[in-house]
């Protein structure tokens, strides 16, 4: 499926629920124990199969909290039965995976990328609100044992865990996790901060360890990096710094059902009417390709104003 630009678009963030057990500062501070208006596990599976017919070939699970749903992993196997669906993968806080990288490798996940701001369980405190740092270590060491491939997700905060990337460099350093960079973006609480772009955390981990371009590419538009000296890669999202939008292969589907061309567009086509008409829900995802703006914007009266949990990142 092809957007009016030329993108072509196979790839569906999808969120399954808005509810959150952390309380991240630049997320959803607040938090988030609502999930009324949610889709049905039948609703995201619908929208599965006609994102299918439309196009779409790889799917993020996302939220909120995805693995606060007790229906996650089944969601996830459903989503790989779908014809024409050739991956499903999950982000995740990671705090949850000790009780299900087991059966998150049995549904099928192609791939987890645990998001992770710091390796320092005080500032993992204070970032998040919760001490469950030592769960997360867990967590990944249980995604390797369960035998799904790994990235680490990390966005660092001036001010705040600007150095964090020092310890996080010990994962690609010792095991085959790809460590990425994610610029902070001004939606929601992220405005309250300050984004440090990828180029001057590139600066800083050359230092360390000497970097070349790879030639690996990820279904998104990260850049990666290799260094012999590392297992894992190192891979920059510059979302904010450079344009990155030339390459964007994505729609997104909030937890309540708004199908949305652009993270940066506060404006969304409601699916809920047609969730089961097929052929409506096709038509939907088409649409939502083919308005996709040329570049993301994050000003103007038409500018996303949710918190990010809502939309899944
Ligand atoms: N709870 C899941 C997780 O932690 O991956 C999924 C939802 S969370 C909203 C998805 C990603 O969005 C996380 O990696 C988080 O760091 C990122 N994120 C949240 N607010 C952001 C912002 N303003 N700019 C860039 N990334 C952001």
């Amino acid at each position: 499926m092809k957007d009016r630009y030329g993108r072509k678009i196979e790839y569906l963030r999808l969120s399954i629920t808005p509810r959150c057990n952390l309380r991240c500062i630049y997320c959803a501070p607040e938090g988030c124990t609502d999930s009324s208006g949610a889709l049905s596990d039948d609703d995201i599976e619908n929208i599965g199969r006609a994102s299918a017919k439309a196009g779409i070939r790889y799917i993020k699970i996302t939220g909120g909290e995805p693995l606060m749903r007790r229906s996650c992993t089944g969601i996830i196997r459903r989503l790989k039965a779908i014809d024409g669906i050739e991956e499903v993968t999950l982000t995740t806080n990671g705090t949850l995976l000790p009780e299900y990288a087991e059966e998150l490798a049995s549904a099928g996940t192609d791939c987890v990328n645990v998001s992770l701001d710091t390796a320092d369980a005080e500032q993992y405190a204070a970032m998040t609100g919760f001490d469950m740092l030592d769960r997360v270590e867990s967590g990944i060491e249980a995604l390797c044992g369960a035998g799904i491939p790994v990235r680490l997700n990390c966005v660092l905060l001036g001010g705040i865990n600007d150095g964090a990337f020092r310890e996080l460099l010990r994962f690609p350093e010792t095991n085959n996790i790809d460590l990425r960079f994610i610029e902070l973006m001004p939606i929601g609480h992220g405005k309250e901060f300050s984004f440090i772009s990828g180029g001057s955390i590139y600066q800083e981990i050359s230092r360390i360890h000497p970097l070349s371009p790879s030639r690996y590419r990820s279904r998104g538009p990260a850049v990666y990096f290799e260094s012999t000296e590392l297992i894992g890669r190192i891979g920059f999202i510059s979302a904010v710094s450079r344009d990155f939008c030339k390459s964007c292969n994505r729609i997104r589907i909030t937890s309540d059902g708004i199908l949305k061309p652009c993270l940066s567009l506060g404006i969304g086509i409601d699916i809920k009417p047609y969730l089961h008409d097929e052929t409506k829900l096709c038509e939907a995802v088409r649409d939502a390709a083919y308005q996709k703006p040329p570049m993301h914007c994050f000003c103007g009266s038409n500018a996303e104003t949710a918190a990010m949990n809502t939309i899944g990142g």
